[in-house]
């Protein structure tokens, strides 16, 4: 994944998005960091980085990117929102024990959907809890 300057700023650009200083930052925080992070998280990520930063901006930031569709949203637990830089169909799993929610392919092509065949689908999620790989070991 490319995350240089140029190319960050051409990628904001394309989707309408004046590149400012906070937006490429952040947009490089989320292409490197591939954990879903809440806002607390990317706000305390990029504190060292940006002093100045507010909360408030942050907020701002991931809604502009959320409706200009670079980034999409993974409310697996009402409480806790999180941001995700990947926004095709892929599947979240969310680990009972480490709460680390992590990404999984899923074939577009098998899904079959019955019985909604005329409504209009505007967001699709596919949620899975349990206990991770990792935790299962210990
Ligand atoms: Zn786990
Ligand atoms: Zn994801």
């Amino acid at each position: 994944m490319k995350t240089d300057v140029a190319w960050m700023k051409d990628y904001l650009k394309k989707h309408s998005i004046k590149p400012s200083t906070i937006r490429i930052k952040m947009l490089k925080y989320l292409m490197e960091n591939r954990i879903h992070p809440t806002v607390d998280e990317i706000y305390h990520a990029l504190l060292k980085d940006i002093p100045t930063l507010s909360k408030t901006s942050v907020y701002n930031t991931l809604d502009i990117f959320l409706k200009n569709g670079i980034v999409s949203l993974v409310t697996i637990e009402e409480k806790e929102t999180r941001y995700d830089i990947d926004t095709s169909l892929h599947g979240h799993f969310k680990c009972e024990s480490c709460g680390e929610v992590y990404d999984f392919q899923v074939n577009a092509e098998n899904l079959k959907e019955e019985g909604i065949e005329d409504f209009d689908v505007l967001d699709k999620k596919i949620y899975y809890s349990g206990i991770c790989e990792k935790c299962k070991k210990k």
